[in-house]
C-alpha cells in the first residue's frame, strides 16, 4: 500500500531515541523535483515558495539551486536573505509597512509582488528601486484544493484595479515590470495548468499594451504534489505548453514559476512512535508520540495520511490484522492523522513513517497545544 522508505530514511528512523517523534529532511528530495521542473520548463525562472517548508538545510538547497526564494513575510524575507539567496520575491497580502521598508532596503535583489495600491504608496516612500508586479486576481477558478481566484479572496487586485495600479506605480515613479498571477495549490490536472499559463501570459501581454514595457509574468505556484503520494504530469505539462513561452521569450519577457509544495512535499517524513494501542467501542487505535500539532496536513484537509510501519522493539500488547486508526497525544478527537489503514501487526515502541509530507507538514503545525515536547529535526542528507 505505501512504498519502502529510502534506505537512508530507514536507517534515520532507526537512529531516533525513543518514544521516536521526528521530522527528517533530505534536501536532495527538493533538487531532485527543481531539476524535474528545469527538465519540464527549460525556459522558465523557478523560484521556491519557501513557505512550504522552511528547514534551514531544505531552504539553504532552494537559496544555491532555484533562481531565487519567494517570500510572503518579512521573516521570511529575512530568513531567505540568511540562507544566501540570489534574489527574492516578495508576495502575501498583510505587507506591514515595516515589511515594505525592510524590501526597500534589501541588499539581495527582490521584485515586489504588489497586492494593493496602499503597498504602492509605501515602496514609493522608502525610495525602493527594484521591480514591482501587480498582483492580478483574474477571477477563473483551477482545480486543486487551495483556488485563490475563482471566488472572492483576499489576494491581489481585480483586473482593473491592477491596471489602475499600474498608472499609481508608474505616476511614483516605480519601475513596473509586469504581473503576478499565483492561483491555485496542489492542482494536478496538467492540461487545466496549461491553460492557465497560456491564459495568463495572453492577458499579461494585452494589458501591459499602451501602459508599459512588459518585462515579467509570473504565473505563481500550485504545480500539484498530494500528501497522499499523486503528482502533476511535469512531461504531459511540458506538452500541452509546447512552444508557448517562445514569443514571450523572444520579446524580453522572463517568465516565473514559484512552486512550493512540489518541489518540498518529497523531502520530508514525520515519524511518530506508538505509544499504545487499544479498541474501544469496536474500533482499533494507535496512540503516537506526536499528532496533528506535529503534522497538522490530515486534520486541517480531512485526509487519511498513508503510513509505513517499521517494526521496533515491541513493548506491549500486539494488535494483529486489523484496520488501525493512527490518534495523537493531544486531548482531542480531531487529533488523527490517519482514520483507518490496514496493519498486519503494530505493538507500542513501532514507529509509523508518513512519506509525501514535507509541504505544508511542520509549517502549519500547532505545537504549544499541551505543552508536550516538540519533534527532533533531523537533516538526511
Ligand atoms: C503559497 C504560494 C506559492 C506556492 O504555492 P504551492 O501550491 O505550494 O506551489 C506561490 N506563490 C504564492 C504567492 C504563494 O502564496
Amino acid at each position: 500500500m505505501t512504498a519502502p522508505l529510502p534506505p537512508k530514511v530507514a536507517v534515520a528512523v532507526a537512529a531516533l531515541e525513543s518514544p521516536a517523534s521526528a521530522w527528517l529532511y533530505d534536501p536532495g528530495a527538493l533538487t531532485a523535483r527543481l531539476a524535474a521542473v528545469r527538465a519540464a520548463l527549460p525556459e522558465w525562472t523557478v523560484l521556491y515558495a519557501m513557505k512550504a517548508c522552511a528547514n534551514p538545510a531544505v531552504l539553504a538547497a532552494a537559496a544555491r539551486y532555484a533562481d531565487g526564494i519567494e517570500c510572503a513575510s518579512g521573516g521570511e524575507l529575512a530568513a531567505a536573505q540568511t540562507a544566501g539567496a540570489a534574489r527574492l520575491a516578495f508576495s502575501g497580502p498583510a505587507k506591514t509597512p515595516a515589511d515594505l521598508a525592510a524590501a526597500a532596503s534589501s541588499t539581495t535583489p527582490v521584485c515586489v509582488h504588489v497586492e494593493s495600491g496602499r503597498e504602492l504608496d509605501h515602496l514609493a516612500a522608502n525610495g525602493f528601486t527594484g521591480p514591482v508586479a501587480l498582483r492580478v486576481n483574474r477571477g477563473r477558478a483551477l482545480p486543486g484544493t487551495h483556488r485563490m481566484t475563482g471566488a472572492p479572496t483576499p489576494f491581489g487586485m481585480d483586473e482593473d484595479a491592477a491596471l489602475a495600479a499600474a498608472a499609481r506605480a508608474l505616476a511614483l515613479g516605480l519601475d513596473v515590470a509586469g504581473f503576478h498571477l499565483h492561483a491555485v495549490s496542489n492542482c494536478l490536472d496538467a492540461a487545466a495548468y496549461a491553460a492557465h499559463v497560456t491564459d495568463a501570459l495572453a492577458w499579461s501581454a494585452a494589458a501591459a499594451t499602451g501602459r508599459f514595457d512588459l518585462r515579467y509574468v509570473n504565473v505563481g505556484g500550485g504545480l500539484g504534489a498530494d500528501p497522499r503520494g499523486d503528482v502533476i504530469d511535469l512531461d504531459a505539462l511540458a506538452a500541452a505548453l509546447g512552444d508557448t513561452a517562445a514569443p514571450y521569450r523572444a520579446a524580453g519577457v522572463e517568465l516565473v514559476v514559484e512552486p512550493g509544495r512540489y518541489l518540498a512535499a518529497a523531502a520530508g517524513w514525520y515519524v511518530a512512535e506508538v505509544v499504545d494501542v487499544k479498541s474501544v467501542a469496536g474500533q482499533a487505535f494507535a496512540v503516537v508520540r506526536g499528532g496533528t500539532h506535529h503534522f497538522r496536513l490530515p486534520a486541517a484537509w480531512g485526509y487519511a495520511h498513508p503510513f509505513a510501519v517499521v517494526p521496533g522493539p515491541r513493548t506491549g500488547p500486539v494488535l494483529e490484522d486489523a484496520e488501525v486508526r493512527v490518534c495523537g497525544e493531544l486531548c482531542t478527537p480531531r487529533d488523527v492523522l490517519n482514520g483507518g489503514q490496514r496493519v498486519a501487526a503494530l505493538a507500542p515502541g513501532d514507529r509509523l513513517v508518513f512519506a509525501n509530507a514535507g509541504a505544508y507538514g511542520w509549517e502549519i503545525s500547532h505545537d504549544r497545544f499541551l505543552g508536550h515536547p516538540g519533534p527532533d529535526l533531523v537533516v538526511i542528507d
